[in-house]
């Protein structure tokens, strides 16, 4: 079986995102945690997103991993790769979007003059391009928060300008003016910049139907970089074309058994979320200071506690405080030492409950999903339907226990959420 599309996405949320964007638009997708190990037994999907952090990691690195991903990708038949960057571009001028960029190109496209079409453009979610420059919302980029990030603070809206600064060859412009004409006139586009030995064009897009443009013209040459837009326009253009089934995807079969919900998110969907669930399923709050102070006892109480209910059916188990809760907490015992000694509690429980039995476990926390997945040594998932918007049902694939998952950022899906991934992480 080969694979239509690979994707190389340079952190896990921005994998899930994507995968979940794939099999929306009717690919049937798998994401793996990490460079997959070279004997996973692939099943018969459309693409692969291999989910790595390499965003915020020294340049040489991210090219390293990248080139290690694009190359099992491409072992695996994948015709086209997408390198997956943040929506708001989210990079230095030290890298990564520039080097991998590079890196990828000499790679997957040697003798090919094309400029590598680059676009974070999503206007579904408010990133759109103009002019080379990049919009969050109603603000330049340079005026929205993203100025302000820790890591990658963004000063300047130009994308020619701040793919120019961390790229080795020169970078054009694909304008909204070509890209609303249609693919043709893309096409002649880049050729002209492919004369003038540009190496990556920033492209334009505005609007939902310039990512099909694009994603047509961009599915011809082996490689692109873009956000879960791009990713958009490359799927619908392979499911017109009839390259893939383009049907609702379905999970392997249940695994059934008992089943768990773990959450560390202290976000007001999630605690809204745990308040509606005790009205249904038996609901276990931990005591944080104890997660922090004597973990291994709180962690096995709270085991007990539930292998003698999960017969009956599915618990919840949370960490989760309110901000008060969390404050006091992390004034005590430092805001990074606190969170992290509850993500290895909650992973641990993780761990425990599928030593239990447990092989249906919803995850509440982007971090202690992280966490979890770890632990649990899982490696790669299948996408099925999603539970609430950007949170799919998964099934796990390869390395670790055969599982049914959801694993939801915090402030995902609406107060129903529990019960609802309890009926389809099935
Ligand atoms: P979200 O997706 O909502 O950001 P995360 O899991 O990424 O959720 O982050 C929540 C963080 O809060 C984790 O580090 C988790 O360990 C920590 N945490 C969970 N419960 C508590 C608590 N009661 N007090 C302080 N921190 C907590």
């Amino acid at each position: 079986m080969s694979l239509l599309l690979g994707a190389v996405a340079d952190d896990y949320t921005g994998a899930s995102d994507l995968a979940n964007t794939f099999t929306k638009a009717g690919l049937r997708t798998l994401q793996t945690i990490g460079v997959p190990e070279p004997g996973l037994d692939l099943p018969d999907v459309d693409a692969v997103v291999v989910a790595l952090k390499s965003r915020s990691i020294p340049a040489q690195e991210a090219v390293a991993l990248s080139l290690e991903a694009a190359r099992w990708l491409r072992a695996r038949g994948a015709g086209h790769v997408l390198f997956k960057v943040c929506s708001t571009f989210d990079s230095t001028d030290a890298g990564n979007i520039g080097p991998v960029t590079d890196a990828l190109r000499a790679e997957l496209c040697a003798g090919d003059p094309r400029p590598v079409i680059v676009t974070p453009a999503f206007p579904e979610t408010g990133r759109t391009v103009y002019l080379g420059h990049l919009f969050v919302g109603p603000l330049l980029l340079s005026d929205s928060p993203l100025k302000d990030h820790p890591l990658n603070p963004m000063h300047d809206s130009s994308l020619v300008r701040v793919l120019r600064r961390q790229s080795e060859g020169e970078v054009g412009l694909v304008d909204l003016a070509s890209v609303e004409a249609g693919a043709d006139a893309v096409r002649a586009r880049l050729a002209d910049l492919a004369k003038a030995g540009t190496g990556a064009a920033i492209a334009d897009a505005v609007f939902d139907r310039h990512l099909d443009v694009l994603g047509e013209v961009a599915l011809e040459a082996p490689l692109s970089t873009g956000a879960s837009g791009l990713g958009l326009g490359l799927a619908r253009t392979l499911v017109r074309a009839g390259r893939s089934a383009g049907s609702a995807v379905a999970l392997p079969p249940d695994v059934g058994g008992p089943a768990a919900i773990l959450a560390g998110s202290c976000s007001a969907a999630t605690l809204a979320q745990i308040v509606e669930a005790e009205k249904s399923l038996p609901v276990l709050r931990l005591e944080a200071e104890a997660l922090v102070t004597n973990a291994s006892a709180a962690v096995g109480e709270a085991l007990s506690w539930a292998r003698e209910r999960l017969a009956h059916g599915p618990v919840l188990i949370a960490a989760s405080g309110t901000p008060d809760q969390v404050a006091a907490l992390q004034a005590r015992h430092g805001r990074a030492e606190a969170g992290h000694a509850i993500e290895q509690a909650s992973a641990a429980l993780a761990q425990g409950l599928v030593e239990a039995g447990v092989r249906r476990l919803v995850v509440a926390g982007g971090e202690t999903s992280g966490a979890v997945v770890d632990r649990l040594g899982l490696s790669a998932f299948l996408l099925g339907p999603e539970i609430a918007p950007g949170v799919p049902a998964l099934a796990s694939v390869g390395a670790g226990p055969d599982m049914r998952l959801a694993l939801k950022s915090g402030n995902f899906g609406g107060v129903d959420f529990f019960t609802r991934a309890l009926d389809l992480v099935r």
